[in-house]
């Protein structure tokens, strides 16, 4: 995390563990359902797992020692892995050995905290500070955080009011989230909103109490700068001359990916569409990509389109430097890492207008800007 954006989130957690801690702090970093040390690309892997993970290895580079705990989901996963000096993931067993999508993990989170305390008891650290990832996580450290007295701060990730403000039918557990994320912006020692939009949004459609700072996030933009084009596409196969469409992502209904298929159906020029990213493992990610594979071979783009699968951080820098766009079409987008992370590439930028995407990329400077969900209007600026 190269960026002044992420430094200063490192900085301002060292800060208040500094204020709070007698000695040397040791920060727990809690990311219940999303595994610092997970390939991106398993089932319901993304943004959360590079934000923790990335910001952990910045404290701990920093000279800090950091614990990141999540939750163990297959019964040989190593307990604890260390990821660098002073910077380790620690796999708490709560619930089944399993995979279990985030809508239902919450039964499990009061052994998430049980099997916390057990970890700090038998170990003797004496955490300094709770960082807490979204909702699931914030329940966890609201837990910790009363019987313990720990501060804790917070990050969204995404905020169920916004997620289920237009669908018809919300899943039950969206009741109890909505109370979560309640209690987390009123009790927590602050949150941290990873743009202007969310603070608004938590503020308008969660509470009026509660401390908000604003921390973009950041990435490593020497890594993903890190690969000039030509030599992207020579090491990808891709002929010079072809006119590449980049998305990376999961798949996800709100990311767009239809959206952008169905743009992609109206191009008038010769293109081929790089899909990057999704699972192989059944579940919601991979259910929505083959629907995602059935528009493409309805619309006759299935000799354009190319479905990568999932792509290692190593491999991605050659990924985005290979596009001549890079399309983030989701319909909502808390902050939005892939849009930053072409542009540290140096591949242009078409976002949908909502959520973080809008403050990163400024139209026409930093990339363009269409309305969601909008196909003919992306066509139109591709
Ligand atoms: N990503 C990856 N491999 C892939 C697809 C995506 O490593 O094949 C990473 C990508 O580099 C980014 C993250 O997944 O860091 C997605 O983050 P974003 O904030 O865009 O979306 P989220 O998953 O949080 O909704």
């Amino acid at each position: 995390m190269n960026t002044l954006a992420s430094s200063n989130l490192v900085k301002s957690l060292e800060n208040y563990a500094l204020e709070t801690a007698n000695s040397q702090p040791i920060y727990a970093l809690i990311s219940v359902h999303g595994d610092p040390t997970a390939e991106i690309g398993k089932e319901g892997a993304g943004g959360q797992n590079v934000y923790v993970r990335e910001l952990g290895l910045a404290l701990a580079k920093r000279g800090c020692q950091v614990d990141m705990f999540t939750r163990r989901e297959h019964p040989n996963q190593e307990e604890i892995v260390e990821l660098a000096p002073g910077c380790r993931t620690i796999r708490l067993n709560a619930g089944p050995a399993e995979f279990i999508s985030r809508n239902n993990l919450f039964e499990y989170l009061p052994e998430f905290v049980e099997a916390w305390l057990n970890f700090q008891q038998r170990t003797g650290c004496n955490y300094a500070l709770i960082h807490t990832n979204y909702w699931l996580s914030a329940w966890v450290g609201l837990e910790i955080k009363s019987r313990l007295g720990l501060p804790q701060v917070h990050t969204y990730h995404s905020i169920g009011a916004v997620k289920y403000g237009n669908v018809e039918n919300p899943p039950p557990i969206a009741a109890i989230r909505h109370c979560v994320e309640r209690a987390i912006l009123e009790q927590a020692d602050y949150v941290i909103s990873t743009s202007p939009q969310e603070a608004e949004d938590l503020r308008q459609l969660i509470s009026q109490h509660g401390r908000i700072k604003v921390i973009p996030c950041g990435i490593n933009t020497e890594h993903f700068g890190s690969v000039s084009k030509e030599v992207a596409r020579q090491q990808l196969g891709i002929a010079p001359d072809s006119q590449i469409v980049l998305y990376v992502g999961r798949f996800d209904p709100r990311k767009g990916v239809e959206t952008l298929v169905k743009a992609c159906a109206n191009l008038p020029s010769a293109f081929q569409l790089y899909l990057v990213g999704g699972s192989r493992e059944d579940g919601a990610d991979f259910q929505e990509q083959l629907r995602i594979q059935a528009l493409v071979n309805e619309l006759g783009l299935e000799a354009v389109t190319v479905f990568t699968g999932r792509i290692s951080q190593a491999l991605l820098p050659a990924y985005y430097a290979a596009g001549d766009i890079c399309v983030v079409p989701s319909y909502y987008e808390p902050f939005g890492l892939v849009a930053i992370e072409a542009m540290a590439a140096g591949t242009p930028v078409i976002a949908s207008n909502v959520g973080g995407l809008q403050h990163t990329v400024v139209h026409g400077e930093t990339g363009l800007l269409v309305p969601p969900r909008d196909s003919t209007a992306l066509a139109t600026i591709c």
